[in-house]
């Protein structure tokens, strides 16, 4: 049983609080090794050494911060089939998506070597007589990032690169169920040319937050998770006066239009709601084909691929569509929700219950679900599934699958499948929706854009990655200075003779 650790002050540093969380192989359903989660105690000391390294970090001139993220980019690149490996081995997406979920990070790293351009300030020539006005973007000093488990390569990577290229020192506090890969990234960034101290990945659960929350040293606290834990951290973290960003859950509905190509609606369909088994918080978990003739057409189309999925353990090879999802409890959660829409009377088109995979029949994977006629009241339609499960909600029209989005307490992301401008125009325009696709499936914005939902799916201001992030990892200073006439107006060069 490998005992992880944390990574503190360069170094990996062994648990000392006595507690600890089982990591599973979800594949398998066995605990390959356990975490330790971090005391108060173990939270503030990592803190006290971040503050330590952060102002000689916050002094290297921004260009040669940027050249530890060209390497990092460099080493990440050489450590992608290790590091996708053992993602895939704590989270269970297949091996290609591990690759991804690494490459989405390395982006925003490959993004942040811009930093020395974006850290410029504004400056206002002669703002007065003699008056000159300039502003710089100056590091908060130590900042924070809790992180889910469904990306564990991409999200601590989001937030790392931008806070730590704006020369803040960063703690890291990864998901419980996947932090091996977090703990290699940090190792990476060390070998980059991190001083010790500048990076620290403290391990844990609801006291390590806590902890992290009520921190005076740490300024900011950016969070991606499920809804109820970000509105808890928003409140804590605000009230605790620190600039606090959190994401949340996600409902992301694609409306299909009679003039969409069917074809291609349904591929995206299969796709975007059963890759990485669903535990994607830009997942279409909802389809809404307008008319019901387009609804027939569709179901049509989506029921064989959704029965031809392949599901397996990420050591199958590439041709496994997803794999297991997280935990036991995810399952039975899952499961749960299946049941209700069925009780509920939603129609269960393709019944995934009951699948079994033979050699891992104890690993967590759940068969692909597809549900019909599903009605807003209904609990698959309200919550969040975070499962292969898709649900069909028939629209009479346009403005009735429109309002449908509007309407969702969640905004993360939306699509529209059709081939008429106007209406992709005016949904791209009306929506209440953070992050929105045109005939694209799951929009996620590139690292050069910010990534963020509205509503229920996102708390504070500022979006992460793109510009926005490198608002939030640091604070504006504007000076405003006059200098007196001096030297030139006549200094004296010459000894005087004493009188
Ligand atoms: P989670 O909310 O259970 O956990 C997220 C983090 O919060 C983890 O680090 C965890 O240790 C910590 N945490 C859990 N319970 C806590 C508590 N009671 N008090 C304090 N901290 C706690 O989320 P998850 O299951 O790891 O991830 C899946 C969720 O994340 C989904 O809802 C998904 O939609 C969402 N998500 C959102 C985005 C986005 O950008 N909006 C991206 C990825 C995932």
């Amino acid at each position: 049983m490998t005992e992880l650790t944390h990574f503190i002050n360069g170094k990996h540093v062994k648990g000392t609080s006595g507690r600890f969380a089982d990591v599973f192989n979800p594949a398998t359903g066995e605990v390959q090794a356990k975490v330790p989660l971090a005391s108060q105690a173990e939270l503030d000391a990592a803190v006290a050494a971040a503050a330590e390294a952060q102002p000689a970090w916050a002094a290297t001139n921004p260009q040669r911060r940027a050249r530890v993220m060209m390497k990092a980019v460099q080493l990440i690149n050489r450590d992608m089939d290790k590091l996708a490996e053992a993602l895939s081995r704590e989270h269970g997406k297949t091996f290609v998506d591990a690759k991804g979920d690494v490459q989405r990070g390395l982006e925003v790293i490959e993004f942040c070597i811009g930093a020395p351009h974006l850290l410029k300030g504004e400056f206002t020539d002669s703002a007065g007589p003699g008056i000159d006005m300039y502003s710089m973007k100056q590091p908060l000093g130590v900042v924070a990032g809790i992180t889910p488990f469904n990306f564990p390569a991409m999200i601590p990577l989001w937030k790392m690169g931008p806070a730590l290229s704006c020369g803040n020192a960063f703690i890291l506090k990864p998901s419980e169920r996947d932090p091996s890969v977090p703990l290699m990234l940090a190792e990476i960034f060390q070998e980059a040319g991190l001083p010790d101290g500048v990076l620290q990945v403290v391990n844990g659960d609801k006291e390590a937050v806590d902890a992290i929350l009520d921190n005076e040293t740490i300024q900011a606290v950016g969070f991606v998770g499920s809804t109820p834990i970000a509105a808890y951290i928003y409140e804590r973290g605000c009230a605790n006066g620190k600039r606090v960003q959190c994401f949340g859950g996600a409902k992301n509905h694609m409306i299909i239009m009679p003039d969409a190509d069917l074809d291609q609606a349904a591929d995206a369909l299969v796709g975007a709601g059963y890759g990485a088994a669903g535990e994607r918080c830009m997942a279409i978990s909802v389809a809404v084909p307008v008319g019901e003739e387009t609804a027939d057409k569709l179901i049509e189309k989506l029921i064989p691929r959704v029965e031809a999925l392949k599901v397996g353990p990420y050591t199958a090879g590439d041709d496994v569509d997803y794999g297991p999802v997280v935990t036991a409890a995810a399952k039975a959660n899952i499961e749960a929700l299946v049941e209700s829409g069925v009780q509920q009377g939603a129609t269960l088109a393709v019944d995934g219950r009951g699948f079994s995979l033979q050699g891992y029949e104890d690993g967590f994977f759940v068969g692909p679900h597809l549900f019909d006629h599903v009605t807003p009241d209904m609990d698959i339609y309200k919550k969040e599934i975070f499962g292969p499960v898709l649900s069909t909600v028939r629209a009479g029209s346009y403005e009735e699958a429109i309002g449908l989005a509007l309407s969702h307490e969640y905004g993360n992301g939306t699509a529209i499948y059709t081939r008429d401008g106007d209406t992709a125009r005016d949904f791209a325009n009306r929506i209440n929706i953070g992050m929105v696709g045109i005939n694209v499936p799951i929009p996620v914005p590139l690292a050069y854009h910010t990534f963020g939902g509205w509503k229920k799916s996102g708390f504070g201001d500022l979006n992460q990655h793109g510009t926005d992030a490198f608002k939030f990892y640091t604070r504006t200073k504007t000076v405003t200075s006059r200098w007196p006439s001096g030297i030139k107006e006549g200094g004296e060069f010459n000894f005087k003779a004493m009188d």
